[in-house]
């Protein structure tokens, strides 16, 4: 996809398979966005092949986006419907919708039916623009960065709604900034940097980090920290607790770490900004 001279994704490849749910990750300005609208058939791609559910999104009509969802990363709430109102009014677009109320308990809106959705809090105004991609009954959602800005527990609360779409067999494609929230949501991710695919893989192998070195730190008697790099941590730990129980030491704030998902983002995409 070119912008004129700017080149914003070029070759980038990517499968994802029914019912997973798959993590776009990268820096701003990485090609997150324009690919992802190309998906929903919202920008017209300069070349290259897609397919979406078994069609070009370029071509695809109202019954290929019957069966897709999508939240934005503003929200297109009108502000003085109520919740039930604007899912209902959601609902009218779509010709087997999902039943309003079972949309509002899968979203955890249950005691908020009857606000207005100026009175929501940010969190909840997410949640309510999911349950407006979710009352249509997509097989296909796409989630665009959808707990930025959240506090630490309703994005946790927010994981909750993705996990329970999950079990109803529902494909994701997220977006998101937050390697813990792909971490643990994704049973894929891809990393894009600079318009190219850097990564791709489990959040378990990527990066291989499962084979990198571990890192072993301690304080010692003295107090100075100690940092000891290995690939067999199980071994360099037990020969460091019995030399310490032998003598009598203590490992003051012993902790054994291996690379984050995080270190590994941040590795792979500098690199891929300084090329
Ligand atoms: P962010 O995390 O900041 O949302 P992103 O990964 O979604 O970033 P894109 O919005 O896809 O990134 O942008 C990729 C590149 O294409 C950027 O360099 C951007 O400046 C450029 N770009 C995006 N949209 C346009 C446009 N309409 N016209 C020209 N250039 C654009």
């Amino acid at each position: 996809m070119s912008y004129g001279e700017t080149e914003a994704v070029r070759g980038i490849d990517l499968e994802v398979a029914s019912g997973e749910i798959f993590a776009f990750l990268g820096p701003n300005g990485a090609g997150k966005t324009t690919t992802v609208e190309i998906l929903e058939g919202y920008r017209r791609r300069t070349g290259g092949e897609v397919r979406v559910l078994g069609e070009d999104p370029e071509h695809a009509g109202r019954a290929w986006r019957d069966r897709i969802g999508i939240v934005l990363q503003s929200n297109s709430l009108d502000p003085y419907l109520t919740v039930r109102e604007s899912l209902e009014l959601y609902a009218g677009y779509f010709s087997h919708p999902r039943s309003v109320e079972e949309t509002i308990a899968l979203v955890g809106l249950e005691g908020k039916a009857d606000s207005r959705a100026r009175k929501l809090s940010g969190g909840q105004q997410r949640r309510l623009d999911v349950g407006m991609a979710l009352v249509g009954d997509p097989e296909l959602l796409f989630l665009d960065e959808p707990t930025t800005g959240f506090d630490p527990s309703a994005r946790r609360q927010f994981w909750d709604v993705i996990e329970s779409l999950r079990e109803l067999g529902k494909t994701i494609f997220l977006t998101t900034h937050y390697m813990d929230e792909a971490q643990r949501l994704a049973d894929r991710v891809t990393i894009i940097a600079a318009g190219r695919i850097v990564a791709a893989g489990t959040p378990e192998d990527l990066g291989e980090r499962e084979k990198a070195a571990a890192t072993i730190r301690y304080r010692d008697a003295a107090g100075e920290e100690v940092s000891i790099e290995t690939l067999d941590p199980v071994r360099e730990l037990n020969l460091l607790t019995s030399a310490a129980l032998e003598n009598g030491e203590e490992l003051d704030g012993l902790e054994v770490t291996r690379p984050s998902l995080e270190d590994v983002y941040l590795d792979l995409t500098s690199t891929a900004a300084g090329e």
